[in-house]
């Protein structure tokens, strides 16, 4: 079968490998769209932490396909063992054994993928592929959602525009939230801004006193605005990395005397994905939309430039895998 290849840093091939096999428990998956994000490029420039990742590899940790069975599914990318405490806590994001699709695992960006049959989620009849392939970014916002839990009427301030941010801004509509706003660097994604439903999209002007801040932009300009527009006793969640050897001078004193919550929120947990898939089946997450740009597997070259280069409006880049 074709497979989306890293044998090393550096290199990205389209490459002929053997199908999968099942392991103990698992059972192949025939991936039809495949979702590519910055944490995909960083895999293909070698810059992830080496705890993380494991060459060679196949690319592709955002996905959506077909069991077995023929019905549309979306999988778990992490895989936990089940067994030690934080796996009994429902912390599956800090398993013990580290394993994730698309990281230590060849992921979905090929005909085939194993994974645990536990780990899939059924997309409902009638749900376009397209609304479903977000499901993983989806759960990781939804996850930071959860540790921060905004109060009904919360006034919240999403940094980033890129497909965390968009994502974060529309999921945060599930908390009731009195606003939502989000401050982007890009006037071209004002049009996404409008599709995730947000009061305001704020490109220059400083933003002060919210309840909630999410932090999805990944830059240290990101973080300090995210400081500062955090009210005092306010919660601040940091979603977006800055990258392995970026170090990021904290105001220590300002966040005392601010009385802050800083959370730090790592990938997703299997009830993140529950209440994702819920709100996906039920039409409540209807996120297409972010879907701007669509490549044929054999184009990876051009969709891989988009991701880096970014022009226009662009939210979630998708990579369509041949079937039969
Ligand atoms: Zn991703
Ligand atoms: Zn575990």
């Amino acid at each position: 079968m074709r497979a989306l290849r890293i044998p090393h840093p550096g290199t990205l091939h389209l490459a002929e490998v053997a199908e999968p096999v099942a392991g103990p428990g698992e059972e192949i998956f025939r991936p039809q769209l495949v979702g590519l994000c910055g944490t995909d490029l960083d895999l293909i420039d070698g810059l992830v932490d080496p705890a993380f990742v494991r060459y060679p590899l196949t690319l592709g940790h955002e996905w959506v396909g077909l069991d077995p069975a023929g019905r549309t599914v979306v999988t778990e990318g992490l895989i936990p063992c089940g067994t030690c405490v934080r796996c009994a806590e429902g912390r599956e994001n800090l398993c013990a054994t580290y394993a994730e699709l698309g990281f230590t695992r060849d992921g979905a960006a090929a005909s085939a993928v194993a994974v645990p049959r536990s780990l899939a989620h059924e997309i409902a009849p009638g749900i376009d592929p397209l609304a479903a392939v977000i499901a993983e970014p989806a759960s990781v916002v939804y996850r930071a959602m959860e540790r921060a839990i905004p109060a009904s009427g919360a006034r919240i301030l999403v940094i980033g525009d890129g497909t965390i941010g968009l994502l974060a801004a529309a999921l945060a509509r599930v908390w009731e939230p009195e606003r939502v706003d989000l401050r982007g660097l890009r006037t071209e994604q004002a049009i996404l801004a409008e599709h995730a439903g947000v009061d305001r999209f704020l490109t220059r002007r400083a933003a002060k006193g919210y309840d909630l801040v999410i932090e999805a932009s990944g830059s240290p300009a990101g973080v300090a605005a995210a400081i500062a527009a955090t009210r005092r006793g306010g919660t601040l969640a940091l979603l977006g990395y800055l990258g392995r050897d970026v170090r990021f001078p904290l105001d220590v004193d300002a966040l005392i005397n601010a009385d802050l919550t800083v959370l730090g929120s790592f990938a997703s947990t299997s009830a993140s994905w529950r209440s994702v898939v819920e709100l996906i089946n039920a039409g409540t997450l209807d996120a297409g939309w972010l879907v701007t740009h669509r490549f044929a597997l054999t184009d990876y070259v051009a969709a891989v430039d988009a991701l880096r280069h970014p022009g226009g409006a662009r939210g979630k880049i998708v990579l369509e895998i041949p079937q039969g």
